[in-house]
């Protein structure tokens, strides 16, 4: 008989107290976000009322066979936000903490961030909530082909295309892709490779998407740089968060000389003045889990790391880590928000307060989704890119949104988030209006 044991849902453990103020709702933040670009681009309320909420929001509870035999219940979720650029596209992370509003504030920002980099996509987010970390690669697989199944035609390469997020990689965009092709016609399968894009370069994946993001936060860095004058080389950062955001932009902002001094991620932090070197520390995050016990640095307390002085500070773990709590003891010259929404309302305020520049998400992280959009073509033409191609198209959007970005700081007297979101916003209004809101 089918043992399914209903008391084996997934639940978050408790999450550690990492702030003693109340952590902001981070689909709050990011309405607030929008609402004051809306007020600057003087948005049409029908709008802004749209955009105000996801279309759809599809949750599903699905059971997934362990290794032990017993059947476990999981909670899927996929986000779609808007589709009025083009296809919903974002990630898909795996998380325990993955919740309603976490990933209605993440599917925003894709909207947002697609927009503003001028690729044809909406923006979408999904997530499974389970810790990956507790489960073998056989259990991983089921949980994701059953999630997959699970949204059906929710999904699609002109429909909803997701990608990898906190908590998935290549493997699983490679089993969600299979997942999905095998179950349309025989004739139609090999079509249907752009269903998601982040996979690996052998199963339709794009050369350069593995490290797309780091790169993308990078070249921002250098835009800045070159916009105020600042030396990258000898320059110190620190990254919260080792993933694939933060090893990559760590090891291609250390080969131009800056220098790593602290690192936290959730099992602890460390710090060597002298420098970290990413691709040792890299490894042995592969090998332990986590950054906590590496030899070459000294551990570290949480309020050490966030007030340890670094040029520049780069947020690549969860949301809402800048805050009330954190933001007074930052000692930096600039913030780069690798991760989506790690800075809070009053985190921001604290920062512009201070005087420290924030490159926000939707720009600084988009070299992911911009690579994404180069998969989807590649697979659409049936051709495979060259790595320097792929890089050196990721640079010059990347650059084009920069610059974007300076001239509406400018011209409109806002911060750099502000000014991302006018831009990505009038063009969404621009659509709207040609295409009139349907009845
Ligand atoms: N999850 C990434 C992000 O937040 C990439 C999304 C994508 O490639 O579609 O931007």
């Amino acid at each position: 008989m089918l043992a399914l044991n209903g008391n084996r849902q997934e639940t978050a453990p408790m999450a550690p107290k990492e702030s003693a103020a109340p952590a902001a709702n981070v689909f709050e933040v990011a309405q607030q976000q929008l609402y004051r670009a809306a007020e600057v681009v003087q948005l049409d309320p029908a709008i802004r009322t749209i955009l105000s909420q996801p279309k759809n929001e599809l949750i599903v509870n699905f059971p997934v066979r362990m290794d032990d035999g017993s059947y476990r219940l999981f909670k899927g979720y996929r986000i779609q936000h808007s589709n009025i650029m083009g296809p919903y596209k974002g990630g898909v992370r795996y998380h325990p903490h993955v919740h309603l509003d976490e990933v209605k504030a993440l599917a925003a920002w894709m909207t947002m961030k697609c927009a503003l980099m001028e690729i044809p996509f909406g923006g979408a987010k999904g997530g499974v909530k389970f810790d990956p970390r507790q489960h073998s690669r056989d259990e991983l697989e089921r949980i994701t082909r059953r999630f997959t199944h699970a949204l059906g035609s929710n999904i699609g390469p002109n429909y909803d295309i997701p990608a990898p997020d906190m908590g998935t990689n290549s493997q699983t965009m490679v089993w969600m892709m299979d997942t999905y092709m095998n179950s349309a016609g025989q004739t139609d399968k090999n079509a249907l490779r752009g269903v998601v894009t982040g996979k690996s370069p052998t199963s339709g994946g794009s050369l350069g998407r593995e490290h797309a993001t780091g790169l993308g936060l990078v070249y921002t860095i250098q835009e800045w740089a070159a916009e105020t004058g600042f030396n990258l080389d000898g320059a110190t950062f620190a990254v919260q968060g080792y993933g694939n955001v933060g090893a990559h932009a760590a090891r291609i902002l250390s080969r131009m000389g800056a220098v790593l001094v602290a690192v936290q991620d959730h099992t602890g932090a460390i710090r060597n003045t002298e420098g970290v070197h990413p691709q040792r520390l890299s490894k042995y995050v592969q090998t332990v889990g986590g950054v906590a016990g590496y030899p070459g640095g000294e551990i570290i307390d949480r309020r050490d790391f966030f007030s340890t002085p670094v040029d520049i500070f780069i947020p690549a773990a969860m949301e809402m880590q800048i805050n009330a709590d954190t933001a007074p003891l930052m000692r930096c010259k600039l913030v780069v928000e690798g991760a989506n929404g790690p800075t809070d309302l009053d985190g921001e305020r604290i920062l512009a307060d201070r005087g420290v520049t924030v490159l926000p998400d939707i720009l600084a992280n988009a070299g992911g989704v911009t690579v994404s959009y180069f998969e989807w073509l590649q697979n659409r033409r049936a051709e495979q890119w060259t790595e320097e191609d792929v890089e050196l198209r990721l640079e010059r959007m990347m650059q084009r949104a920069y610059a974007t970005m300076r001239r509406l700081r400018e011209e409109r007297g806002v911060d750099n988030r502000t000014a991302c979101h006018v831009h990505a916003l009038s063009r969404i209004q621009a659509v709207y209006h040609e295409r009139g809101i349907f009845p």
